[in-house]
Order: structure tokens, then C-alpha cells, then sequence
């Protein structure tokens, strides 16, 4: 579930070449899209004369409508959601990120973060370059811009070669789409087909309702270059050990959605299924705390053999401006998306299963509200291990200091969330149920794959709001 004001969920990338409709498509891939990001969405299209754009803050059907979706020509397009993990939340901040440079017009979506751009920037803006937003994004396009290289392709490699972090891209000019993704495959993207046409996406949820076929993922690493003539495919970076973020699994990815291959309504029930074997409990039934535990819940109850019921309904319903009221009302924040089922809880030994916890004071309330519903015991299960560790790739976490897990053994945060007993799946649980060798689970480990230059303390949005480049350490 996704309550709290200061975690957002992050990113999701669109892209078309070749396709009548092809921003109304991209409105579509947009729209299933939305759980990446529910801050701003923008569309930029391509007739192979100009570039053509319309982006806003709020949702996709909130920011378009007939009119902007027709003044965007062309048989190409891509598209962004944005919940903004660096950069400040405002207009300028809004993807795609789109300019005219001496080479023409170029247009941008970007799901990651880039973890060295603030020393990128000071380097691009003591040679000259203006920035236009606070986004890590702007730093690929000023190193495109002025980049050496004779080609497109080329200025982009080497603009690529300069940047750490997660990024997985879409890019629009007039005549090419271009699609990229990191060399460790931090975050995911897939490619498809829809007759002639060639789509990119975050996730394959957003081929289905176009009715794309879906061809492959683009591999870490791989830059794919689509043009009028030709699917051109290059791989210029050095091998680098994948690094998928498996918390695309645990919480951020549709479950019906294939994502780093596998289906993730699978992998959530198998890591409910593990999470039962590993810790058990004497009760009655298995709740969910909908949406994001529902899928390991019934995994959970599979294995134990305990009834799976609905304790808790969530209110799909509930608008963006209600999600973050004033201060005075968000005390209401919980009951507003969750109330309990009386007659399934009252009396009843509950095993509540949830994705992860983060502060623990979403989940303190939701114990409250099941217990105040009169459920006898509440024991809380967690499909994934203690998150320890911020995110600096991506998934806008708060600072380790405020992970309640960084610093309380599970008794502690047993005890604050008032459960009677707390389990999380171990490392090994996740691994087995994910697949190995090939996850960055630094949000567990700490072992991050690509070194942070800086250990970013202010919330991850400060990125470029900050004392431009001051802010140091090491991550511990
Ligand atoms: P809390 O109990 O306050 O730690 O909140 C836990 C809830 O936050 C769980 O229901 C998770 O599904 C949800 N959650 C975990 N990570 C994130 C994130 N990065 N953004 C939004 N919600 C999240």
C-alpha cells in the first residue's frame, strides 16, 4: 500500500515507432502505467519534421484530453509518469524532457536515478551549460548536446559512458526512437511489436492494452535504434553483473505485468509461500493489506492451509488531493484508503501480510484498525526482509535514519507496530522465490552495485536543491 506523503513510487517509460495513433497509444501505455508514478505524465510525439509536446502535473487522463492528445502528429511518440525520486515536484521537473539543440530537437523519459549527476552537472555548468530543471535526467541530454561524435548514436554512447546509475530510457528526435538501458538492468523495460509498429515500455501491463505483442526485454546494456528502414541493436558498454532491483517484485511492478522475465503475481506467491515455511503462525486466517500484500497472502495461505480472507478493503477511489491533505487531516490517512470487515475479523486470530515496512507507521495503524475491528490476535508477516538501506536507483526511499529497520532488532519494531509477533522473509526466501545471482537488493544488504559518490541525507528529492555538490560521506 502506498499511504505515506514522502514515499512515491517513482517512474514509468512509454515508446512507439511507426503507428498511426501513436500518441493516443502512447496515452494508453501511459494510463496502465500509472502505479509508476502519479505526479506528472507528458507525451511527446514525432511526423518527422518537428517534435510535438504537451505534459502536465497529475494523472494521465487529468493531464490530457481530445484536444492535446490531437496536437500531438506524427507516427512516433513516448511518454512519461513521473513520481519524482531527485529533482523538486514541479512543472519544469516534468518528462519528457524535451529540447532544440544544434542538431535538431530531442526528447527524453528517464526511469532510474543517476547517482553521480550532481558532480555532472558542477562539470557541465562550469563549462557553460544552462540547466533548465533539477532533474538528473538534463545531465544525459547536456552531455548528448555536447558530445564530440558525429552521430546520434554515437554522442549517446559516449554521453552514457559518463553516467553511474540506474537509467532505463526512451528517446524521440525526428527521424529515430531510441531505447537504453544501463548496463546492470537496474530497472526493467521491454520491447514489443504492434503489427509494424515497435513499442517500449516499463512493463508489459502497458502492451496489453494496446495490444502489443511482447518481444523481448531490452537487455542491460543494450541500446536499440529504430528508425524509418531499420530495428538496429548495439550493446557498447562494458558487462557489468546484472543488478535488477528486486523490489520491482516485492512491491513496485503491476502483478500483471512479466518484468526481468518472470510473471510478478507469481513471484509475489511464491514469496508468501517461502515467507509460510519460514515463519509460521497458530492462527485463523490470512489477511492481506491490500493492494501490495495481496498477492503474497494468498501464497501464504496456500502453504499454511489457513483460510484466505478480504479483512481489509481499500478504496480505489480515493483522489491524489485527499491522499496528501493538510497536516491537520492526515491522521486520517489510513481509514481514508482502508476499512476493516467486522464480521470476518471480530474474534478471529489474524496472520496480516504485508509487502515490506518502511517507517512502521503505516502498518501501526492498520494493526489498530484490526485490532479495533476485534480481531483477538494480529501477528504481521512481511514478504521481504528488513528494509535497512535507502534506495539511491530509483524508488524514492526515506534516509536510513527514519528505516525503522536500520536501527531496531524485529522485537523493537514488533513492539512499536504493536503486533503480537513480526516476520520478515529472509534473504534467502527472496533470493529462492526471485531467482539468483542477478538482484540488487541493496534496500536489504547495503551492498550497493554502483558506488554513490554522495551520501545524499536530505530526502532524495534535494539532489540539486542542495549545496551543489557539498553534501558528503560515504554510505555506511
Ligand atoms: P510503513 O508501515 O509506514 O513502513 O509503510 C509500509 C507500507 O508502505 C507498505 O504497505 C508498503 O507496501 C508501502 N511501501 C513500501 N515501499 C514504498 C515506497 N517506496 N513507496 C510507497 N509505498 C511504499
Amino acid at each position: 500500500m502506498n499511504i505515506q506523503k514522502d514515499i512515491h513510487e517513482y517512474c514509468g517509460v512509454f515508446g512507439i515507432f511507426g503507428h498511426n495513433e501513436a500518441a493516443n497509444l502512447s496515452y494508453l501505455g501511459l494510463y496502465s502505467l500509472q502505479h509508476r508514478g502519479q505526479e506528472s505524465a507528458g507525451i511527446v510525439s514525432s511526423n518527422g519534421k518537428g517534435l510535438y509536446h504537451h505534459k502536465g502535473m497529475g494523472l494521465v487522463n487529468e493531464v490530457f484530453d481530445y484536444t492535446s492528445l490531437k496536437s500531438l502528429l506524427g507516427r512516433s511518440a513516448i511518454g512519461h509518469v513521473r513520481y519524482s525520486t531527485t529533482g523538486e515536484s514541479s512543472i519544469r521537473n516534468t518528462q519528457p524532457f524535451v529540447v532544440d539543440y544544434a542538431k535538431g530537437g530531442i526528447a527524453i523519459a528517464h526511469n532510474g536515478n543517476i547517482v553521480n549527476a550532481m558532480l555532472l552537472r558542477e562539470e557541465l555548468e562550469n563549462n557553460g551549460s544552462i540547466f533548465q530543471s533539477t532533474m538528473d535526467t538534463e545531465v544525459i541530454v547536456h552531455l548528448i548536446a555536447t558530445a564530440k561524435s558525429p552521430t546520434l548514436v554515437e554522442r549517446l554512447v559516449s554521453a552514457l559512458r559518463r553516467v553511474r546509475g540506474a537509467y532505463s530510457l526512451v528517446i524521440l528526435t525526428e527521424s529515430f526512437l531510441i531505447a537504453a538501458r544501463d548496463p546492470y538492468g537496474f530497472r526493467p523495460l521491454v520491447m514489443g511489436r504492434l503489427k509494424d509498429a515497435v513499442v517500449f515500455a516499463s512493463e508489459t501491463c502497458a502492451f496489453d492494452l494496446i495490444g502489443a505483442d511482447y518481444e523481448r526485454e531490452v537487455e542491460p546494456g543494450e541500446i536499440v535504434i529504430v528508425s524509418k528502414n531499420k530495428v538496429e541493436y548495439v550493446k557498447p558498454f562494458e558487462k557489468q553483473k546484472p543488478s535488477m532491483c528486486v523490489f520491482e517484485y516485492i512491491y513496485f511492478a503491476r502483478p500483471d505485468s512479466y518484468v526481468f522475465g518472470k510473471c510478478v503475481y507469481n513471484v509475489r506467491k511464491d514469496l508468501g509461500r517461502a515467507l509460510a515455511k519460514e515463519q509460521p503462525v497458530n492462527a485463523d486466517i490470512v489477511i492481506p493489506v491490500p493492494d501490495s500484500g495481496v498477492p503474497a497472502a494468498i501464497g501464504y495461505a496456500q502453504e499454511s492451509g489457513l483460510p484466505f480472507e478480504l479483512g481489509l478493503i481499500r478504496n480505489h477511489y480515493v483522489g491524489r488531493t485527499f491522499i496528501e491533505p493538510e497536516e491537520s487531516i492526515r491522521h486520517f490517512g489510513v481509514k481514508v484508503k482502508l476499512n476493516p470487515v467486522r464480521d470476518i475479523l471480530k474474534g478471529k486470530k489474524v496472520v496480516l501480510i504485508d509487502d515490506s515496512i518502511v517507517r512502521g507507521t503505516t502498518s501501526r495503524k492498520i494493526i489498530k484498525m484490526v485490532k479495533n475491528a476485534g480481531a483477538k490476535e494480529v501477528h504481521l508477516r512481511i514478504s521481504s526482509p528488513p528494509t535497512t538501506h535507502s534506495c539511491f536507483y530509483g524508488i524514492d526511499t526515506p534516509t536510513r535514519e527514519e528505516l525503522i529497520a536500520s536501527s531496531n532488532p524485529v522485537e523493537k519494531i514488533a513492539k512499536f507496530i504493536t503486533a503480537k509477533t513480526l516476520g520478515y522473509l529472509s534473504s534467502e526466501g527472496l533470493l529462492s522465490a526471485a531467482g539468483r545471482d542477478k538482484f540488487c537488493c541493496a534496500c536489504f544488504t547495503g551492498d550497493y552495485p554502483v558506488e554513490i559518490p554522495f551520501i545524499l541525507h536530505a530526502p532524495q528529492l534535494g539532489l540539486f536543491e542542495g549545496k551543489n555538490g557539498k553534501r558528503k560521506g560515504k554510505v555506511p
